[in-house]
């Protein structure tokens, strides 16, 4: 393929993609501001999180805590409570961090440069690229495993080296949609380029997509290759750790933890507990804790 044939085929699929998402893109709370806290607490919600249940919890997140500032100066007990129900504590503590962080060093203002959002706890470089792409328009491609699944199929040759696929998929934002775009390669991600049967019909990519034109069903990038099977959920320590920490949530101060939960031991409940302290989400007296803050 010439240069020239690439780059109209190219056009021709971002022009696809941007008409579709502004007919049928997901209309999630969040896609209605573009306030750099906002986007930030959204991004950080969606991960290991469906946009649905996300988008509903950043409603009621952004109305307890509108800005940094409030994040800041609430308890970690405060936050990790208001994050009931989502699962990924951690998650929690490090927006707090991260708040604290923006607060002292930022001014109150989330800042707007890759290295600056990735030095803030928990920000990777897929979070801080989606805040630049989203709430500061910059040309960007944020990379979680969906859009690349999906540049990769669709945009790219299927011999793209890793280190190579940022650069390429940076030149592929857009001129000024570079929110738009994001929001859409999220969605055709969700909606259609599902990893084992992407429905490429209905996809409006197919005209162009280099996947949909070849007949082997594994070309493209391997999305997941490492991917196990998980461990019954139960028996897993992520369960234990939500467990606890809904105990503790329930809880107006110290907790004894003196048997085992679930079909986990006292000594695994212990292994846990000593865990979330170094996290810095509980303090640990013996058997005894509670909540940061409580
Ligand atoms: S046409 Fe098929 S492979 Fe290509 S982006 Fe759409 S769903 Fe994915």
């Amino acid at each position: 393929m010439t240069p020239s044939v690439a780059a109209e085929r190219i056009a021709v699929a971002e022009a696809a993609v941007l008409d579709w998402y502004a007919a049928n893109g997901r209309d999630l709370a969040f896609r209605h501001t573009t306030d750099p806290w906002a986007i930030l607490v959204s991004e950080v919600l969606a991960q290991q999180t469906q946009a649905a249940r996300a988008a509903e919890a950043w409603t009621r997140f952004m109305a307890e805590f509108p800005t940094p500032a409030a994040v800041a100066a609430a308890s970690p007990a405060t936050v990790i409570r208001a994050w009931r129900g989502l699962g990924y504590n951690r998650r929690a503590v490090a927006l707090r961090n991260a708040a604290i962080l923006i607060v002292q060093e930022h001014g109150g203002r989330v800042p707007d440069t890759l290295d600056a959002l990735v030095a803030l706890p928990g920000i990777g470089p897929y979070t801080a690229r989606a805040v630049l792409a989203i709430a500061f328009n910059r040309p960007v491609a944020a990379l979680d495993v969906n859009i690349r699944r999906v540049i990769g199929r669709a945009l790219l040759a299927s011999n793209v080296k890793p280190l190579e696929l940022q650069a390429l998929a940076d030149g592929l934002v857009p001129d000024g949609q570079a929110a738009a775009w994001t929001h859409a390669l999220m969605d055709v991600g969700a909606a259609f380029c599902r990893p084992h049967d992407p429905r490429c019909g209905e996809c409006p990519l197919r005209t162009s997509c280099r996947y949909a034109a070849t007949p082997e069903p594994k070309a493209g990038l391997a999305t997941n290759p490492g991917a196990k099977p998980s461990a019954k959920f139960a028996s897993t320590t992520r369960w234990l750790r939500g467990r606890i920490l809904d105990r503790l949530r329930d809880a107006p101060g110290w907790l004894n933890f003196d048997d085992g939960i679930g079909s986990h031991s006292r000594a695994d409940v212990h292994a846990s507990l000593s865990r979330l302290a170094i996290e810095g989400m509980i303090e640990l007296d013996h058997s005894r804790a509670r909540l940061v803050g409580s």
